[in-house]
């Protein structure tokens, strides 16, 4: 790097950057402070266009994919190179904040205004990219647009989807794209030569360790579970302890089984049951049924595996007299992003005179399906309290800062790679 004066970083203002995430955030605002701006629905709509502006007023070329993935892009002095991506997305949940996936597109806006504001121009084009549906809030599941992109859905498959009124994803693109005519319209997934997303970190690690960058290691692998224990109703007056099928009983005996088994010694298995359904649910009935949920993830593929394995004849073998029946439902592979896209983001820091660390993205994010097409990577910066998925999300001014300048160090150096 030159003189620090020179820097891309140096360009960075967080003023802009602020500015603009305040003003994102009023598309779609709630009385709580909040923003409720769903997938595809008209708040986004308008939310895309202030995009467009603000990328145009910066000099970049606006467009669009058959998926409604937006792209924002600086070219560079060899446009024929597969670009460098960076973004994330500005769908939220219905009582979501200001900053999850908002951060990381606007953050990578600031770093493409702080390219051409340095009079240095990339080798590779650099774009900047919102995602269309990351939270599936309406539509579920989540991560759509990255996940066409990358090839790992169909877009038919995804094009049926419904929300709750009974709106197709099919339609509510052709919405989007119809407001959207007049933008270049791109081929779903294209050579992409790398991708680096920045988020807020939704957890507590960076604030309670007092760092500012956080490298993200990969995500952790996720396995879910639907567990049902089937047991008889009887009379709670008149059926004695042996004449019992008590579902409730079992099932409290699996859980256990469950716990137990499942235990860790350095606290590394994250597993829930969330969600625990007693039938008939009523006071002088003997339960015969019960039915629950199972989140297992786990940053290392062997072990959320065997973990995984392990549950249906633990299930079975605590269930007494019950049955226990355990249907799979989502198995996601955990990842580890490329060593040489973790190393840069820490140089990087280090050269801007920012703490950093590494941790693992205990959540999923759209850098999970860019994962499988290029060199990928993720810059977490802290929340407030690790509180996210919430009205009160909240980030610093100075930390937002200081994750755009990390990000605009490295997306430029990613484009200057032949
Ligand atoms: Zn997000």
């Amino acid at each position: 790097m030159g003189l620090a004066g020179k820097t891309i970083a140096s360009h960075v203002s967080g003023d802009r950057l602020w500015d603009r995430l305040m003003a994102l955030a009023r598309f779609g605002a709630t009385d709580a402070g909040g923003v409720c701006r769903l997938a595809l629905s008209s708040e986004e709509i308008e939310a895309r266009a202030e995009l467009v502006k603000w990328a145009r007023d910066i000099g970049l070329e606006p467009s669009v994919d058959a998926a409604a993935n937006l792209f924002l892009t600086l070219p560079g002095t060899e446009p024929e190179l597969p670009p460098i991506l960076t973004g994330s997305h500005i769908d939220t949940q219905p009582t979501g904040g200001k900053f999850d996936g908002a951060y990381g597109v606007i953050a990578a806006l600031e770093s493409l205004d702080a390219i051409v504001r340095s009079g240095r121009r990339p080798r590779r084009s650099i774009e900047a990219v919102a995602w269309m549906n990351e939270e599936g809030s309406r539509f579920a599941p989540g991560m759509m647009g990255s996940a066409v992109f990358a090839g790992v859905r169909p877009m038919a498959e995804i094009e049926a989807v419904t929300d709750a009124s009974g709106c197709s994803v099919g339609e509510a693109l052709g919405q989007v794209l119809a407001a959207e005519e007049a933008l270049p319209r791109r081929p779903l997934g294209f050579p992409v030569a790398g991708y680096l997303e920045a988020h807020i970190e939704q957890g507590v690690v960076l604030e309670r360790e007092a760092t500012t960058i956080g490298v993200v290691i990969g995500i952790q692998g996720k396995r879910t579970f639907r567990v049902e224990i089937d047991g008889e109703e009887s009379h709670a007056g008149t059926t004695p302890r042996g004449a019992r099928r008590d579902a409730l009983v079992s099932a409290v005996h699996v859980v256990q089984a469950l716990q137990d088994a499942i235990w860790d010694e350095a606290d590394e298995v994250r597993f829930t049951i969330g969600r625990f359904t007693v039938t008939p649910n009523a006071p002088s009935v003997v339960p015969g049924k019960v039915v629950f949920s199972i989140d297992l993830r786990h940053g290392d593929a062997e072990t959320v595996e065997a973990l995984g394995d392990m549950i249906p004849g633990i299930c079975e073998a605590a269930a007494g007299k019950c049955t226990a029946a355990v249907q799979k439902l989502l198995h996601d592979e955990p990842l580890v992003f490329p060593e040489s896209m973790r190393g840069r983001i820490g140089k990087a820091a280090d050269r801007l005179g920012l703490s950093h660390m590494e941790l693992p993205s205990p959540a999923g994010h759209d850098a999970r399906y860019l994962h499988k097409v290029c060199p990928s990577g993720m810059i977490f910066i802290p929340c407030k309290e690790g509180i996210s998925h919430n009205e009160a999300e909240s980030v610093t001014i100075a930390d937002a800062t200081a994750g755009t300048q990390a990000l605009a160090e490295v997306v430029f150096e990613l484009a200057e790679q032949g």
